[in-house]
Formats: C-alpha cells, structure tokens, sequence
C-alpha cells in the first residue's frame, strides 16, 4: 500500500491549483489560484487500516492538508488504487477516511475587473 499527498482540485472551477493558506492550529482554509475560491476539507472516519504503510515524508505547508475525523491530526494521506475512488488514511490513528469540501467560498467578482 502506497500513500501519496492529499491532492484536490477547486471545487468551483476544478483548477488542481489549489493552496493551503493557514495553518492546523487555525483552520483548514485553502484557495484556489484560477478563481480565488476558498474552502475547507474534512474527513468522515470509514473504517480502519489494517494493512502495513510506510509513512510518507511530511508534505509542504502549504500543499492540500485536511484534519483527522477522529483524532484530529492533519497527516491524512491518500491510499492511491488505480480504478478506485480515492480512499485516505490517517497515518496517526490508521483512520480510514473519505475527503470532503466544506465552506466552499467563490470569490466575490467585482464589476471593475
Ligand atoms: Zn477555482
Ligand atoms: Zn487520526
């Protein structure tokens, strides 16, 4: 089993440009680069992992971060399946997890622009 970096795209335009802006402590804001959405991930708990991973190295701060359904720590990862929906997990608790958007916020147009 092969974990990866969360990666997601803009819910609003799909761009995969897509950044977190704050920090764990905070929040789990991200926005987009094409169209300045802004949202949220979480996570639901599914299940529990039960196979042998290697944990990956830390990703950039600011890459997609998403917190733990129930332990709250944000090293969730992806479990990559080639033909299956992307499954994530936890690499502190073995949660296994599905990635939800919450918050989604398009950004305000302004007629001037
Ligand atoms: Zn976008
Ligand atoms: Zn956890």
């Amino acid at each position: 089993m092969t974990l990866f970096p969360i990666s997601v795209v803009c819910p609003h335009c799909g761009s995969g440009d897509v950044f977190y802006s704050c920090k764990p402590e905070c929040c789990y804001n991200h926005v987009c680069n094409t169209c300045y959405t802004t949202f949220e991930l979480d996570t639901t708990r599914v299940g529990e992992v039960t196979e042998i991973f290697e944990v990956p190295p830390e990703p950039d701060a600011d890459s997609p971060t998403a917190p733990c359904a129930r332990c709250h720590e944000p090293k969730v990862f992806a479990i990559v399946n080639s033909g299956a929906p992307p499954r994530y997990v936890c690499v502190a608790c073995k949660a296994l997890l599905t990635l939800e958007y919450t918050e989604i916020a398009p950004a305000q147009t302004s007629p001037s622009s």
